[in-house]
């Protein structure tokens, strides 16, 4: 068994992420990670591009929306504002070589479970001893298709991996937030026709956060889509697909529309959690109730959250530059837990707060855009 203080799952963002910190101590830590660095990117659908800009803005104190480490820029090393997932995973790969990340790739967790007071972590190779355990293993291969009888009748859109070449001429697409917006444009430009269904008016810009209405990038799509005479809107909730003589019945309230394509569901995505659900209890919203002074799991001591599931009374931290500012609030808290010199947790707060990784105060996450 190898004893290790921190084992960090996932080689994401997140987990790259947080790693890059620790790096900057001498706290003893591990990636882990079950495919490759950056695998959630690689299998993105092939069309699909990051939805926040890329701008190498560093020196200036503002930090590329998409870094996830200091003295980094995708837009830098791409020369392009919207990466595509193989370029991010490229990034991510540059990142863990430049500085030295330890990781390792094609390592599963499987178990993680209490032992003789101690914490024990197996993989589908060895066994870990651990402290401190940062949960990082994203959302995206955990796709979601909540509350529709009938879900196995549907396909989600994370699995459509090329839109430009699906068969088919009328397709029927289930929600219309980022996922559905984009896969309904990259349908249209093809000269398929579309019919999206969501609960809300999509255009209903009733906040200023991105985590909640559509990020700009994709409201320019969805303006021209709208435009689409290939595009018909429909307001209303799916509770149910059945599928009989070669056709979908999508039934909303007093109303079943019939395609002969498997309906898509863009439906949204939620925290990998095998094998810790156990120490995990859910908010009403479905997210992990979390401690919001250091993100530790609740009532779970020296266990963390790191990436897009993390949440606080109404803070969504779904995008990169949101989540990785969590990062430096678990590092410091293992830092503290570690007995560090006050004098040192000070000076590396202040440069994590100075390099968008560290924000303890969520009351400024508030302010809104008066224009
Ligand atoms: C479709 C989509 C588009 C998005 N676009 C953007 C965007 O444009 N901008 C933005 O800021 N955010 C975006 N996000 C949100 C978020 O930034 C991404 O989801 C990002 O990938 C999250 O990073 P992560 O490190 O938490 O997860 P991931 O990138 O998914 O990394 C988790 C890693 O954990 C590994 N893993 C899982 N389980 C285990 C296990 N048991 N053992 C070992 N390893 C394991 C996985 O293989 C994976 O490599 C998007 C999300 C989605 C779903």
């Amino acid at each position: 068994m190898t004893i290790i203080n921190v084992i960090i799952v996932g080689a994401g963002p997140a987990g790259i992420g947080i790693a890059s910190l620790l790096n900057q101590t001498d706290i003893e830590y591990i990636v882990l990670e079950k495919k490759e660095i950056g695998a959630s990117f690689l299998e993105w659908p092939k069309n699909m591009e990051m939805i926040t800009p890329s701008f190498p803005s560093n020196a200036f104190g503002q930090i590329d929306l998409n870094s996830i480490c200091e003295s980094t820029s995708p837009a830098f090393s791409f020369s392009k504002e919207h990466l595509n997932g193989v370029e991010y995973s490229e990034y991510l790969n540059a990142v863990t070589d430049h500085f030295r990340i330890n990781g390792r790739t094609n390592t599963e967790v499987k178990k993680v479970y209490k032992k003789n007071g101690g914490w024990v972590l197996e993989t589908n190779k060895e066994q870990f001893y651990f402290n401190y355990l940062i949960w990082a293993a994203g959302e995206f291969q955990n796709p979601q298709i909540k509350n529709i009888i009938g879900s196995e009748n549907c396909i989600h859109s994370s699995l459509i991996k090329d839109p430009d070449s699906i068969e088919g001429n009328d397709f029927v697409i289930i929600g219309g937030y980022e996922s559905g917006i984009q896969i309904a444009y990259t349908l249209t430009q093809n000269q398929k026709r579309v019919t999206l269904i969501n609960p809300y008016i999509i255009d209903d810009k009733f906040t200023s956060d991105p985590s909640k209405v559509l990020s700009p990038f994709t409201y320019t799509k969805y303006n021209d889509l709208k435009k689409s005479n290939l595009y018909t809107e429909i307001i209303g909730e799916v509770d149910k697909v059945s599928n009989a003589e070669e056709n979908y019945n999508i039934h909303i309230k007093n109303r079943i529309i019939k395609t002969s394509e498997k309906p898509i569901c863009a439906t949204g995505f939620s925290l990998v959690k095998k094998p810790i659900e156990k120490f995990i209890i859910n908010r009403e919203d479905g997210k992990p109730k979390l401690k919001e002074e250091t993100d530790e799991f609740f009532g779970q001591k020296n266990i963390y959250l790191a990436g897009p599931s993390v949440r606080h009374d109404d803070h969504v931290f779904c995008f990169i530059y949101k989540f990785r500012q969590r990062f430096g609030v678990i590092a410091e808290d293992i830092l503290r837990k570690e007995k560090y010199f006050e004098d040192d947790i000070i000076n590396l707060v202040q440069r994590w707060k100075e390099n968008g990784m560290y924000l303890s105060d969520l009351s400024c996450c508030d302010v809104e855009c008066v224009c």
